[in-house]
């Protein structure tokens, strides 16, 4: 099944016919150092300054509309940021669904899009003032990404767990086709790691080589129904990702500068034959302190006392929307 998904999914992005015969071209490898060149890196304090911008939308738009993700989106806050702010080769305000040339992002738990709905609005891919429209009635900004309202950044619906990885690998691959250097990046929640389909997508990972892929598990012990090890325990997951082929790395998700070092790591670690999982570290709902830690807070909005005690703990960076 892995291989039928992956392969429709190599279909979707791969324009291989006429796009790899020019791949290697001089024009297109020069416009991609310009490219490189341009986009400026941020310090880990900036990041950091970011973050607690990207928390501060989290909860407003989940509070807004009573309804949403906040406990996962925090916690994967810095991860976020130091992605679409450092890490990615991308164009915010030159989106098109291929990603020819640029690095590319699938969110596999599309349940947490509050933080990435920030960080693509704060990172120039459409008006952040259109946060405010999260979850509402004709929104871009739908509960769980879906392609169909054409969101800038957005690539595949997700939301339906374990699917995440099925579709990166079939982009990764098409890259590869395509003669296209960039690296494809998935995120996935430590309870998804339970759907069968995740695993039939990393044993085609290794067997296909892929090596051009960077997936990271947002490891926080907790899934909607309480802590994975109640729920269904996920064992040893670097002995798992290891055994399945893949260079397994750790990080601890919630500290900007190691966020930024283990992403630069695995990046090292792409092109050498295999796949790369990285295993990072988080608290759920990191940032708010009640909210810290705990399932309770994986899909509850905060009331209006527990909203203003949440901005509290958030210093306004950039301007709320
Ligand atoms: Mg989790």
């Amino acid at each position: 099944m892995a291989l039928c998904r992956s392969t429709w999914l190599s279909t979707l992005f791969n324009k291989a016919p006429t796009i790899a015969a020019s791949a290697f071209s001089r024009c297109n490898f020069a416009a991609l150092i310009a490219f490189s060149c341009l986009y400026i890196m941020k310090s880990t304090e900036e990041l950091s300054g970011i973050a607690q911008q990207v928390r501060r939308d989290i909860v407003r738009m989940v509070h807004a509309v009573n309804s949403g993700h906040p406990g996962g989106s925090l916690g994967c806050t810095d991860y976020f940021v130091a992605l679409y702010f450092h890490i990615l080769n991308h164009r915010p305000d030159g989106f098109d669904m291929n990603g020819h040339g640029e690095d590319l992002f699938f969110l596999s738990n599309g349940h947490i899009s509050p933080v990435w709905y920030s960080v693509l609005a704060r990172s120039g891919y459409f008006p952040v003032s259109e946060l405010a429209t999260f979850r509402k009635l004709d929104t871009r900004l739908q509960g769980h990404p879906t392609t169909h309202e054409g969101l800038p950044g957005i690539r595949v619906a997700s939301g339906s767990l374990g699917q995440g990885l099925s579709v990166a690998l079939g982009a990764a691959q098409a890259k590869k086709l395509n003669g296209d250097p960039s690296i494809v990046y998935t995120l996935h929640g430590d309870g998804e790691i339970q759907e069968g389909q995740i695993w039939e997508a990393a044993m085609y990972a290794a067997h296909h080589k892929i090596d051009n892929i960077i997936s990271t598990i947002d490891v926080n012990g907790q899934q909607i129904d309480g802590p994975t090890e109640k729920v269904m325990s996920l064992g040893n997951l670097r002995a798992k990702w290891e055994a399945f082929g893949w260079t397994v790395c750790e990080m601890e998700g919630n500290d900007m500068a190691e966020v930024l070092k283990g992403l630069t790591h695995a990046k090292s670690l792409t092109g050498q034959g295999k796949p790369i999982m990285i295993l990072m570290t988080t608290s759920m709902g990191k940032g708010v302190d009640f909210m810290e830690g705990t399932p309770k807070w994986h899909g509850v909005a905060p009331n209006d006392a527990e909203l203003a005690n949440a901005l509290g703990q958030l210093t306004e960076t950039l301007g709320d929307y």
